[in-house]
């Protein structure tokens, strides 16, 4: 089974949303990227797949959601922290995201008890994070590539794409070889895309000798779910007391911002006081 995507689109919009800079463009890039591919393999619309990375990095914790078609969002904690190149002069995406903490991954089929799993990452680059994941957590034998590359002059300007290739159970040993020469001769993502290969030239030069079927074809974008409603669902989780000192002294007005998409929402006073109430009941109650 294999997943392939161009993400370019997405990685933009989350540098736009999100400041970043350029490496946070490249480790935020290739973490959407494969949540985006992790997501599209569910192939269930009301599905859902998380990724969370805690390094212990200048970045702190990234994290990314996708949903079944493989639209995705995303932040991280410090988007404008940047690490030095690597002295091979690409971005030291690992260096930014740290290699001491954790991969966990949050699997929503929108039915049943979502499956949650938990690996220690290998290098923080992210790919090789998720190939791990399916390695320890899933016992999938998994190739994932990831690239983001980011303009030297204008960091707005990304190229970004990614790959996703599981072996079937039953995969015979001489199949596995097979995919791992073809993934060593093959060209990075992002080489492919600036080259103007399409998704299914990158795809079929991955899968060269084995037979390929096109299941399904998306088009994926940056998609925030966030509503007023779920705004206030939030603050409803913080201690009462501190939902009335969001807002602002003079205005008696607050601003929430979505993490995911930067989007601005206004609580009037009035409100803050009426999810303060509603939290102090809930608190009552619990006890
Ligand atoms: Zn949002």
């Amino acid at each position: 089974m294999a997943a392939a995507i161009d993400s370019t689109y997405i990685v933009a919009t989350a540098q736009q949303i999100h400041n970043t800079s350029p490496t946070a463009t490249a480790a935020l890039g290739r973490l959407l990227t494969g949540a985006s591919l992790m997501g599209s393999m569910l192939k269930k619309t009301h599905a859902s797949v998380t990724i969370k990375v805690n390094g212990g990095g200048p970045s702190g914790t990234l994290v990314a959601i996708a949903d079944g078609n493989g639209n995705c969002r995303g932040y991280m904690e410090h988007p404008e922290a940047d690490v030095p190149l690597k002295q091979n002069g690409k971005l030291d995406v690992g260096g930014l995201v740290g290699a001491n903490g954790l991969l966990g991954v949050i699997r929503d089929l929108g039915e049943g008890e979502p499956h949650m799993g938990q690996v220690p990452l290998r290098s923080g680059e992210i790919a090789e994070d998720l190939t791990g994941y399916y390695a320890d957590s899933e016992q999938i034998p998994t190739v994932c590539a990831l690239g983001v590359l980011v303009d030297k002059a204008d960091r707005s300007r990304v190229l970004a794409g990614g790959m996703l290739i599981q072996l079937l159970p039953g995969a015979l040993p001489e199949d596995v070889d097979k995919l791992e020469k073809n993934i060593a001769e093959l060209p990075s993502v992002t080489t492919m895309l600036a080259q103007g290969m399409t998704i299914e030239e990158m795809c079929s030069k991955a899968l060269q000798g084995f037979q390929m079927e096109i299941l399904d074809e998306y088009k994926v974008g940056y998609a925030c779910t966030c509503s007023k409603e779920r705004v206030q669902r939030a603050l409803l989780t913080l201690p009462p007391k501190d939902i009335l000192t969001l807002a602002d002294e003079k205005t008696g007005i607050a601003e929430v911002c979505c993490q995911y998409c930067g989007k601005k929402y206004i609580l009037p006073l009035e409100e803050l006081k009426a999810l303060a109430d509603t939290a102090e009941k809930k608190a009552g109650k619990s006890f």
